[in-house]
């Protein structure tokens, strides 16, 4: 937080920056991945996927050195990832889709998920000399990627037979870990506990998943979101009860400040209208640098003060009731989420997930790392 407030605190100028940054904090990141190894004495893949979850592989990759391997979605993130780390094991999350990308699994010794007979056979082309671990992935319910279980034997079996096979191990998703009570989950947990039989490691957990305690203590879990000091379980649940800290501190400033009278709209399609004589800003962030447009608003930070946004976020800006503030405002530095505003109350306010916030930064905005 130190630097941030360092920020606000510099003297204001009448030509002010834009200012449009994020401060990722990658102490507030290690912090994070200690708390899910208290939570889970087992191995932790980190899942640094979408550049990091929007916070920059680069600026994160570092900090989690202590995981047991990385996961992520795509090739080309798998190759980003290795230049950054050319030993630990990286899981890649949807596996192959062709030839080229499982030659490039071989040369950069990646993990792959199989989820489809295509993949199987692409498996057939690894070198006999080649030791390629591999995840088979079954679908316990949530019908996206993965084998029935009742097709699981018969494909351990081909899978076996296949020169340059390392490790086989198991794999599931769960569709609602932040429920635990609801029907879906308690019917995945049943056939996790099957696999569980089956004599291989396995995976089950997400963050949500390890938060609520789903996790069994031999897994690997696969922590995302919670490495970021997020939770994503909802219903007013915060990083913070997990004594989770925000990796992302995003903050924008005030380009402008006017009184405007009772009765007059704020932005496009007018739709706010002044219920008395108000103090409104301007503040240099928008839906063009990931602050999102929804049909629902929510506030920022200013000096302490949570203020509400006023009207529809434009592409550059946003508008924001500054009634309560007296002092000079252009040049102000305003909190859009992080250290004094979680990002899950402003994705409650906006009906969004705190996923979609952070993935949703766009290369405008400015990156700084605090140690
Ligand atoms: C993204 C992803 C994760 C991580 O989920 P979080 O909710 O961010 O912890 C785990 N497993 C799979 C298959 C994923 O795609």
């Amino acid at each position: 937080m130190t630097d941030v407030t360092d920020h606000s605190s510099q003297s204001l100028d009448s030509r002010p920056e834009r200012g449009t940054a994020a401060y990722i904090n990658t102490s507030h990141i290690s912090h994070n991945l200690n708390v899910f190894k208290g939570l889970h004495p087992g191995k932790i893949i980190a899942v640094v996927k979408a550049d990091a979850y929007g916070h920059g592989l680069k600026n994160v990759v570092p900090a989690l050195i202590d995981c047991d391997a990385f996961a992520v979605a795509t090739i080309e993130e798998a190759l980003a990832l290795r230049q950054l780390n050319s030993e630990k094991k990286i899981m890649l999350l949807e596996g192959v889709f062709n030839d080229y990308e499982m030659s490039l699994a071989i040369a950069h010794r990646l993990d792959v998920v199989i989820h489809q007979d295509y993949q199987v056979e692409l498996l057939k082309t690894v070198p006999a000399t080649h030791d390629m671990d591999v995840w088979l992935k079954i679908d316990s319910g949530m019908n996206r990627l993965g084998f029935r279980l009742d097709q699981l034997a018969d494909k351990l079996n081909i899978i076996k037979d296949i020169d340059g096979m390392g490790q086989i191990r198991l794999m599931s998703h769960f569709a609602s870990s932040d429920d635990i009570h609801c029907q879906q989950t308690r019917s995945q947990i049943k056939i996790n506990d099957q696999i569980k039989t089956m004599g291989y490691e396995y995976s089950f957990s997400n963050t949500s998943a390890v938060l609520n305690q789903l996790n069994t203590h031999e897994e690997w879990c696969r922590v995302g979101i919670g490495l970021f000091g997020i939770s994503p379980l909802g219903m007013e649940s915060y990083g913070g009860d997990f004594k989770l800290k925000p990796a992302m501190h995003l903050s924008a400033n005030i380009i402008a400040s006017k009184y405007i009278k009772a009765g007059e709209k704020i932005g496009y399609g007018g739709h706010y209208t002044a219920s008395q004589n108000m103090r409104i800003a301007v503040v240099g962030i928008g839906y063009a640098d990931g602050y999102p447009w929804s049909e629902h608003n929510s506030a920022v930070k200013v000096d302490g003060l949570r203020v509400a946004v006023l009207g529809r976020v434009s592409m550059d800006m946003i508008v924001i009731d500054v009634s309560k503030l007296k002092h000079k405002l252009t040049g102000k530095q305003v909190t859009i989420w992080g250290n004094d505003l979680p990002i899950e109350a402003v994705a409650a306010d906006l009906k969004l997930i705190p996923y979609a916030l952070i993935c949703g930064i766009t290369k405008r905005v400015k990156y700084h790392v605090i140690q």
